[in-house]
């Protein structure tokens, strides 16, 4: 990277903190901005000696007056169990936080990273999913809050980048799992992780033939720092996923060869608005970023395990 101060905001989270971890090795000022929402000290625990290292409590959604070159902006709760929990303070940390960050980028003049999801597309009618496809996404129901909230913020960034000749980069994160994930936040591979090594049923939501794509977060991240430090005439969106596709019953079997847990399946309601299905069509990335994901499903998992053993104490 060639601007060394890096502002990391959602940096104690999941994704935010593999992100600092990267940077501080590269050697770069790293400041890690987080109100631990559902991101933890823990997570940067191993980081806060380091002298390159500086970990802020503080909400996107107020300004924030400080001096950097470059702007990862992660905040938000990611998992619907936690954005669901107080909508409207979700929709603000997208909206109001894109805002801060755009104000602070054109103050001091920062490139400006904005992790949007491939929840933009909503409950998809073209599959795999092209950047240039529009999405299908309800604007009134429960998940409504994360997905318009991240939709207005890319159009913020865009605007910015119009009105404002603000270097922006958007990225459409698709599902990422990994170490640190949140052990109750919810989502399927740390539910389905958790229920295997506890000896509970897993819970499949609706017939558990709804698909997802699953990107280990080593891949995650090289995507992010390749798309932060691409020519600046590529502002994307870019889709940066595992295209591998799996139905949520396939996702069980694995978890269940690779713990040896005898866990039983049982079968939920499928919540409101859940996608049937998701898969990124990556193309994009691979020609402008040479990037493409390493790590398959099973070989991504056994390190998810393994961590996920060790915090349970299991
Ligand atoms: P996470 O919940 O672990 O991390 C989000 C971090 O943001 C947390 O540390 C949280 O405390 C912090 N945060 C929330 N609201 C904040 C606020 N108002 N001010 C400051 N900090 C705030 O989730 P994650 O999986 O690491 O996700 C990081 C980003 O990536 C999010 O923007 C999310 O929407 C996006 N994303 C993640 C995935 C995925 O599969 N993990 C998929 C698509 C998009
Ligand atoms: N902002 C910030 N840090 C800065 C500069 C701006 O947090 O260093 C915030 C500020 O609160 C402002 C928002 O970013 O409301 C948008 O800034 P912009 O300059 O685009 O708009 P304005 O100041 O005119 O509202
Ligand atoms: N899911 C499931 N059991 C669980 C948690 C989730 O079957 O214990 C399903 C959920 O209904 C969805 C898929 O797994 O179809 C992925 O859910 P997650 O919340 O991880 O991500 P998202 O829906 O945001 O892609």
């Amino acid at each position: 990277m060639d601007d060394n101060a890096v502002l990391v905001t959602g940096g104690a989270g999941f994704l935010g903190s593999h992100l600092c971890d990267r940077l501080i090795t590269a050697g770069h000022e790293v400041l890690c901005l987080d109100n631990f929402y559902t991101g933890t000290r823990r997570n940067v625990a191993h980081l806060l000696g380091k002298p390159n290292f500086e970990l802020m409590r503080h909400d996107v959604t107020f300004p924030l007056y400080v001096e950097v070159d470059r702007i990862f902006n992660l905040a938000c709760p990611a998992s619907p169990v936690h954005y669901q929990h107080d909508p409207v303070q979700t929709t603000k940390t997208s909206v109001h936080g894109a805002i801060n960050m755009l104000g602070l980028a054109k103050r001091v003049k920062a490139r400006l990273l904005q992790a949007s999801t491939s929840e933009v597309y909503g409950d998809p009618e073209v599959h795999p999913q092209r950047e240039d496809y529009w999405g299908r996404v309800n604007p009134i129901g429960p998940r409504s809050c994360y997905d318009e909230g991240k939709r207005c913020a890319e159009t913020l960034m865009f605007d910015y980048h119009r009105q404002h000749a603000l270097e922006i980069k958007v990225v459409r994160i698709f599902n990422t799992y990994g170490p640190r994930m949140h052990p109750n936040d919810g989502r399927v591979v740390s539910n389905f992780i958790v229920q295997a090594l506890k000896g509970e049923e897993i819970t499949i939501y609706g017939d558990g033939t709804q698909t997802r794509s699953f990107c280990y977060v080593d891949d995650l991240i090289e995507g992010l720092l390749r798309m932060m430090e691409s020519p600046a005439d590529f502002v994307g969106p870019v889709n940066i996923g595992n295209p591998g596709e799996f139905t949520m019953l396939e996702l069980a079997e694995q978890v269940l060869r690779l713990t040896g847990s005898r866990s039983r399946l049982t079968f939920r309601p499928l919540p409101a608005d859940d996608p049937k299905q998701r898969c990124p069509d990556i193309t994009l990335a691979g020609e402008k970023l040479g990037w493409a994901p390493t790590v398959g499903l099973a070989d991504g998992l056994v390190p998810t395990i393994a961590y996920f053993r060790r915090v349970l104490g299991l």
